[in-house]
């Protein structure tokens, strides 16, 4: 059978793409994309002369035996989503589980995703953090937040631009107002910055300021009262 190829694809900067990205980008018989318009825009750019078929959340899993076929017929397939990397807070997972259930080969490129300088930048600890992507809007937020109060490892979460605030509020008020954090905006682009400190400085940070652009947010982890004393390496000095 053919082979399944993840493709990550920049997050803001166009730079960002592997020669091996470009080079299986123009080899895959079938490529997917998460919108066409955007991967039309990039194909254009590094000069590929091919057509994306759309695999959306929408026709996600309906599609996901169609690609199947392909696939078990010999053909390679390439997926793609409109920044970073596909399955991550995007389309792919339905059919990564689908090809590996047939047998099929999966290869997921390595590359742009937007959680890694994210977490780098925050200066928490990296050496062990989960990734939260983004958060329930209603159901099960607040179960989540309950949840999360005591994790001790550094966490990361994406959000929307009208989303920011009110999270960090919620932050602050279920993890304690002095809980250290980051939010990273803009990673790759132009006017990239990482903002830190507790999550009440973050909060009154971006109320007075722009609230354009796209999301990272990295939140310490809990530290026990009784390892208070000897861990520090949370705090931001
Ligand atoms: N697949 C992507 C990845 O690998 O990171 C994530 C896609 S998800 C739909 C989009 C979210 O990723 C945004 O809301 C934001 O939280 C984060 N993100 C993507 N690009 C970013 C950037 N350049 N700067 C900051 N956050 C970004």
């Amino acid at each position: 059978s053919g082979k399944l190829y993840l493709i990550p694809t920049p997050i803001g900067n166009l730079e960002d793409i592997t020669l091996r990205a470009i080079r299986i980008l123009k080899e895959v018989d079938i490529l997917l994309a998460e919108d066409t318009r955007t991967s039309g825009s990039l194909l254009k750019h590094l000069e590929i002369d091919k057509k994306a078929f759309s695999h959306h959340q929408h026709n996600e899993h309906k599609a996901t035996q169609e690609i199947i076929k392909f696939l078990l017929a010999g053909k390679s397939v390439g997926l793609i989503s409109d920044a970073g990397t596909p399955a991550i807070s995007d389309p792919g997972f339905f059919l990564v589980r689908a090809a590996i259930k047939e047998g099929i080969d999966v290869e997921c490129l390595p590359g742009p995703t937007a959680f890694v300088p994210a977490l780098v930048n925050s200066g928490l600890p990296s050496e062990s953090f989960t990734f939260e992507g983004f958060l329930p809007v209603k159901k099960g937020r607040q179960t989540l937040l309950k949840k999360l109060a005591t994790e001790e490892r550094t966490m990361i979460f994406y959000e929307s631009p009208h989303r920011l605030l009110k999270t960090l509020e919620d932050f602050a008020q279920y993890f304690g107002e002095d809980r250290q954090g980051s939010v990273s905006r803009e990673l790759t682009k132009l006017f990239e910055e990482t903002v830190r400190g507790t999550v009440v400085e973050l909060k009154s940070h971006f109320e007075n300021n722009t609230l354009k652009g796209e999301f990272v947010i990295c939140i310490a982890g809990f530290i026990p009262t009784k390892d208070k004393k000897n861990k520090t390496y949370n705090d931001i000095d």
